[in-house]
């Protein structure tokens, strides 16, 4: 199929040159981490009065567009100017530096996950930005993880996204809800089910990764996988 020989940047057309991008798009990525630069745009101002913002959809900045795309019931396409979906993806949410988290504001799978027509198909928002942010999945087993815990929610900001095994992501979840990832607990108050996932993944991982995905030090990791702590615990 020639079509699948272009850059998938919507709108590009240019030939592929790595990663499904042409080589304007891959070497901004190479140099920005993202493929769409906003070197590429014409900057206006958001046309709400006494707002400073650069105009993103609409004529309007990225607050404000989510501020009028609010009123709508989030799963409904009826009303949804045709073509805005995409604009979003591309304009707001690859432009969304921020660490919060960004609430996809149109239609949802019955999971809860933010959905668009990309390139011909009907595909999960926070794969596509995988996708831009970090190149293609590495391997059919590479799942889209959150670090926020927030997918089912709709988010779909870029830096909350990363792809892990789906082994790594089920570790991930069990945390979320329970430990904040990344906090250091120099003895943290471990469930039984962590435990058990602890030391079920220690044959699969170095222990400093599994320390990384409970936000616990390696020692405590060491000590539960050795049996030295929550012996009792089968
Ligand atoms: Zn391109
Ligand atoms: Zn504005
Ligand atoms: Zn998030």
């Amino acid at each position: 199929m020639a079509q699948s020989r272009l850059c998938s940047i919507p709108g590009c057309g240019k030939p592929v040159f790595g990663h499904g991008w042409c080589s304007a798009h891959y070497s901004r990525w190479r140099r920005k981490g993202t493929p769409l630069g906003r070197d590429t745009k014409i900057e206006r101002k958001c046309s709400v009065p006494e707002c400073e913002d650069l105009a993103r959809v609409r004529g309007w900045c990225g607050k404000h567009y989510q501020r009028w795309n609010k009123h709508k019931d989030p799963s409904e396409t009826n009303g949804t100017e045709r073509g805005a979906p995409l604009r979003f993806l591309t304009e707001i949410v690859m432009n969304h530096g921020g660490d919060e988290c960004l609430r996809w504001p149109f239609s949802t799978d019955q999971n809860g996950y933010g959905r668009v027509r990309y390139n011909g198909q009907t595909r999960r928002v926070n794969g596509i930005v995988c996708e831009l942010s970090h190149g293609p999945a590495p391997s059919p087993k590479h799942e889209v993880a959150h670090s926020c815990g927030n997918g089912a929610m709709g988010c779909c900001a870029p830096r909350h996204l990363a792809w892990k095994t789906h082994t790594e992501n089920e570790a991930d979840k069990l945390v979320h809800g329970t430990l904040r990832v990344g906090e250091r607990h120099a003895r943290a108050k471990l469930s039984n089910d962590q435990v058990r996932k602890i030391r079920s993944l220690a044959g699969t991982m170095l222990q400093r990764e599994i320390a990384g995905i409970f936000g616990i030090s390696q020692s405590q990791i060491s000590e539960v996988v050795n049996r030295r702590t929550y012996a009792s615990i089968y």
